[in-house]
């Protein structure tokens, strides 16, 4: 961490440090009866406040404490949205100890892997999972005792885990007398590992500071736009880069909590969503297209929802539509990643744009928006030297902040930062007035010819045809211009729909010679641990692909 000079004259406010344990003790005293509510894995809804939310981190706090959980310790996480992950949240963080979340959805050994990479001590997990626990338990060299999130009758007689513990014995077990340690803010709080699409995963560590910062920040009203009038439903999972800070914007904010559990299906998260009058949702696109089906299949309305962050992955513009104009859901479109907490930017109009027609207020809504105040970006050429923000000209997106890592954990990688700044992987645009939009992964991108054409333009004019589903473009290969975009297809169940009549509707919406050269139809993407198409399986699916033109 980089040290700056000390002025002469020092301000004289208190040093308070920006801790985890503050949010969960601000939600307790001023917004005590506000609700959390959750789907459990035992398959019912439980309901508590921030009070009695609060009272049992304390508790777990106490728990850890009884294991010799140290400052700086990493304590494992395999777990759903739930009101018993958000305890652990609280506890672990706030007792000092690194809440390292880990995605369930990752093959055993990758899971292992992870472990003993953070050299956790102890893991805490839902009952469902206690199969995927039992298969890396041996493999686990630090773990010295695994706890089974759930009542006491619910813990299995038989299990090859030697040492299983019960979570609700726990607490019964402890007092809620506890305060909540100070400690330097720069302190790790929280570890997650990136999904790791090629090599092994790398962490990024987060600390106090760079947690509460982003929480502020997430917050404003041109972010999340969060209040204690809202019921937020985050959808993205705690396990990937912290449900995007919803566990502790949300109370920061005093808004009511409800975690799906498990139960990510349109139907249940709309049951829920009703239920519950949540007005604010998040969750990367694959989600929505669940709940979209969901909902449009059934002829049916939201009550209470008002607006969504659409993520994780360039949102299509017709999905977009679809919430605002059939559903009157405003679509915040966000970007960021792992490595910065995770937010970057998000898409809100301003005064200005006011008086445009309504099709240009859309073509700016589908950009991925303008930075939260606390993130500074940039485009650059491969030489870094920075381009023009004029809209058109594309480069290497490259950030910094306060809630941007500035190395991976245990310096894995070794120096990661151009010159101060953190590049993204990302390509993209930036207009005159800092609306960022990206064209690509830069290892998404095809290039034709020397040229580049950007994935996420194709596939969505695709995704806007009727009868398209899901659609993701790759570049395979082609003698003549290297590369060449092949776009591969799920039609909507029971809709016809042939190649020439896809490839058809591309004319006059790109230039010519971006147009795919060809269209597989397939059953269905391959979608990864965090609920994105996987490209590079299939690029690897389609690598001895012939197209027609070649
Ligand atoms: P992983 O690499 O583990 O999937 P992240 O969730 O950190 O992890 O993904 C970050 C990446 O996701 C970004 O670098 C970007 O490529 C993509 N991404 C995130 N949000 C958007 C968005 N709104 N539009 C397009 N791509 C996005």
């Amino acid at each position: 961490m980089s040290q700056f000079p000390k002025s002469p004259l020092m301000g004289q406010m208190m040093n308070q440090p920006l801790l985890i344990s503050s949010i969960i003790q601000h939600a307790s005293r001023y917004f005590g009866d506000n609700e959390i509510v959750s789907r459990r894995v035992e398959g019912d809804i439980h309901r508590y406040t921030y009070r009695e939310c609060h009272q049992r981190a304390r508790k777990m706090a106490n728990v850890l404490k009884g294991f010799d959980v140290k400052l700086g310790d990493r304590v494992a996480t395999l777990a759903w949205n739930g009101y018993r992950h958000m305890e652990l949240y609280y506890a672990i963080s706030g007792s000092g100890a690194v809440m390292h979340t880990i995605n369930p959805r990752l093959h055993p050994e990758q899971i292992a892997y992870i472990v003993n990479h953070a050299e956790d001590q102890y893991l805490f997990f839902d009952m469902n999972f206690l199969p995927i626990v039992e298969a890396f338990a041996p493999l686990c060299k630090t773990v010295k005792g695994f706890v089974m999130m759930c009542g006491r009758d619910r813990m299995p007689e038989r299990t090859s885990i030697a040492n299983l513990l019960c979570y609700e014995d726990l607490i019964a077990r402890h007092s809620d007398e506890y305060e909540w340690p100070l400690f330097d803010e720069n302190s790790a709080s929280s570890l997650c590992y990136t999904s790791g699409t090629t090599g092994n995963p790398k962490g990024a560590l987060y600390s106090h500071r760079s947690t509460v910062l982003h929480s502020y920040a997430s917050a404003m009203p041109d972010a999340m736009n969060l209040s204690a009038r809202d019921a937020v439903l985050p959808v993205v999972p705690m396990f990937h880069v912290n449900a995007w800070g919803l566990p502790y914007s949300a109370p920061l904010t005093g808004a009511k909590l409800v975690f799906p559990g498990p139960a990510l299906d349109g139907k249940s998260l709309f049951e829920l969503m009703e239920q519950e009058k949540v007005t604010f949702s998040a969750g990367v696109p694959t989600v929505w297209l669940g709940l979209l089906n969901y909902v449009g299949q059934n002829d049916l309305k939201f009550s209470a929802l008002t607006r969504t962050v659409i993520g994780g992955a360039a949102c299509p513009p017709s999905m977009m539509q679809a919430f605002r104009h059939r559903y009157g859901v405003e679509v915040m479109h966000a970007w960021g990643m792992t490595e910065m907490s995770p937010l970057g930017t998000v898409c809100t109009l301003q005064l200005k744009h006011d008086a445009l027609p309504e099709e240009q207020k859309q073509a700016v809504l589908e950009k991925q928006g303008h930075v939260v105040f606390g993130v500074d970006m940039k485009i650059v050429d491969a030489a870094g030297e920075e381009l023009p923000w004029d809209g058109k000209t594309y480069g290497d997106l490259l950030v910094k902040g306060p809630w941007i890592i500035d190395s991976y954990f245990k310096c894995e990688g070794g120096d990661v930062l151009q010159d101060g700044w953190f590049p993204t992987g990302d390509v993209a645009t930036i207009s005159p007035d800092g609306y960022m939009q990206i064209t690509d992964r830069s290892k998404d991108v095809i290039k034709s010819g020397g040229e580049w054409i950007g994935s996420i333009d194709l596939e969505n004019i695709a995704m806007a045809h009727p009868a398209v589903q899901q659609a993701a473009c790759i570049g395979v290969f082609h003698p003549k211009w290297d590369e060449r975009p092949l776009l591969v297809v799920v039609r909507k169940p029971g809709a016809e729909l042939s190649k020439a009549e896809l490839i058809q509707s591309f004319e006059g919406k790109i230039a010519k010679w971006w147009t795919p050269d060809d269209v597989a139809f397939v059953d269905a993407l391959p979608i990864g641990a965090t609920g994105k198409v996987l490209k590079n399986k299939i690029r690897e699916q389609f690598k001895d692909y012939k197209l027609p033109t070649a």
